[in-house]
């Protein structure tokens, strides 16, 4: 697709057998393939997932605490999810992996002939996902998680959020803030987030240092700060990091006009001439709350969407952020251009914002993804609680109990994100060819008993607390619950450093 989905490459020749891709359809896991008890079985008597043999993982070098990439690697699972084709849940598969990329999916008996020798993850009560994308936040702003709360959104932004940013915002606190969100997102199975915040290079090299894959957005925004002077100048600088990052395998980069209330028509245009020859998606927030609607009217005559349209923002590769009040021709002219909304229900919820008529636009085929939106508006950076939250109030929106069903949710939370950035074809979906980013969900706590779906538990049982593995490009980042990234030692102690003089400015 050009030059923004630089790490887009094609899936590497694998020997032909290997790519048989076995897709065994359940409807239900309570089916034929079930384990029976008695029977002897690999999966059986374990208390955790377990990897073997363990004494070659040592041989290889690997100690405690430092993520590594297994070249290959067999991720045996009682649920194997892949979210592509729709619908499908394939009982005792495996997920063959090799050099960081999904090289098969079949049966776990055909593996483990297929593959001798080869390092096994057993999971044996556990759904292989892919990993969630978080197809909008401001990751850094987990340093000011409970800063403020229960404030309509502008005055939050104008008389807390802005000032804290204004004083503190460095390089420092987005790298520190960014690894934060970081281990919160690895920890809750997200392995991919679309960011939008000042100093994105300090973002991206914190997520490239966790190993995690992002989207920076190059951010534009009229006013300045310590980051940028004004919009062209932003511009400049997020352009610039782009160029020095484009060969980064886990990144890739967004246009981000932060919203028509604080980017002009001038900038707009420009980002939208941008977009166009560099094949960027657009980023931007839009129709969040009721007076933004009002205010675009008052000061240019139209609503923000058809300002957008007219500025040539509308097509698939705007990610429109929240789109809550939209009118029934607004949804049309989404869904006609194949745009994308980065629904972000517990956001909405804090801030009043209002309600996202998510499944009329899932209906007129825009491109659901979902997000976390910053952790100061939320205050989780938990996907989980996002797909429960959006198929919950999606069906109270429409006044209908069929709307976004589990797996939609599911969908949205993978990948429409990665379609939303313009990566599906290296991610979101359990595909060979695509990179190995995956999560292990453990179903077997009392919550999640029984299972007669593992979709339906996914998104309205199981919480962040059921991941247990986390893998980007192969990579093992989350191990049994712990964090295997070496760049998130000594987290904790710069936590406190910026929470203390966060407070002092609050209490100024
Ligand atoms: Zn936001």
């Amino acid at each position: 697709m050009g030059e923004a989905r630089n790490f887009i490459t094609q899936p590497p020749d694998f020997p032909r057998k290997t790519l048989a891709f076995s897709l065994r359809f359940a409807l239900n896991c309570a089916g034929r393939n079930e384990s029976k008890p008695g029977r002897e079985n690999a999966h059986e008597n374990t208390g955790r997932a377990r990897r073997v043999p363990r004494a070659e993982a040592l041989r290889s070098g690997r100690s405690r605490g430092h993520a590594k990439i297994a070249a290959e690697t067999l991720l045996r699972a009682r649920w194997v999810v892949p979210v592509e084709p729709a619908g499908a849940v394939l009982h005792e598969h495996a997920v063959a992996v090799r050099d960081g990329r999904i090289e098969a999916v079949l049966p776990a008996a055909e593996a483990i002939a297929a593959y001798p020798g080869r390092e096994t993850v057993d999971l044996p009560g556990h759904a292989l996902i892919p990993g969630l994308v978080n197809a909008h936040t401001h990751a850094a702003m987990a340093l000011m998680r409970g800063l403020s709360d229960d404030l309509p959104l502008m005055r939050w932004l104008q008389e807390h959020v802005w000032p804290a940013e204004q004083k503190h915002v460095s390089p420092d606190f987005v790298r520190d803030g960014t690894l934060l969100a970081c281990a919160e997102m690895l920890r809750g199975g997200v392995t991919c987030f679309n960011d939008m915040y000042f100093f994105p290079e300090a973002s991206l090299e914190a997520a490239t240092a966790v190993g995690m894959r992002s989207a920076q957005g190059i951010i534009a925004i009229e006013f300045p700060s310590a980051y940028a002077s004004d919009a062209a100048d932003y511009l400049a600088k997020g352009l610039a990091i782009r160029d020095r990052w484009r060969d980064n395998p886990l990144s890739s980069f967004c246009l981000a006009p932060h919203a028509p209330y604080t980017v002009s028509d001038d900038s707009f245009r420009r980002i939208a001439a941008l977009a166009a020859e560099l094949d960027l998606p657009v980023h931007v927030h839009l129709h969040e709350t009721a007076d933004e609607v009002e205010r675009s009217v008052a000061e240019h005559g139209v609503r923000p969407l058809e300002r957008l349209r007219r500025l040539g923002l509308v097509g698939p590769g705007l990610i429109a952020v929240h789109a809550v009040h939209l009118e029934p021709a607004e949804i049309e002219l989404l869904g006609r251009h194949g745009a994308s909304v980065a629904h972000c229900p517990s956001s909405n919820l804090k801030l009043a914002s209002g309600f996202s008529p998510v499944e009329a636009m899932r209906k007129a085929g825009v491109n659901i993804a979902l997000g976390t939106d910053g952790a100061a508006s939320n205050n989780r950076l938990d996907m989980f609680q996002e797909m429960r939250t959006a198929a919950l109030l999606a069906k109270a929106v429409a006044r209908d109990a069929e709307a976004l069903p589990a797996h939609a949710a599911l969908r949205a939370a993978t990948l429409g994100g990665a379609r939303a950035l313009g990566i599906d074809a290296a991610v979101g979906s359990i595909v060979p060819g695509k990179w190995a980013d995956l999560a292990a969900v453990d179903m077997r706590s009392p919550e999640l008993q029984p299972c007669y779906d593992p979709v339906s538990h996914l998104v309205y049982a199981a919480g962040r607390e059921n991941v247990t593995h986390v893998w980007v490009a192969g990579r093992l980042l989350l191990e049994e619950r712990e964090l295997r990234s070496e760049a998130l030692g000594a987290l904790h102690s710069r936590e406190l450093l910026w929470q203390n003089a966060l407070k002092s400015h609050a209490d100024d």
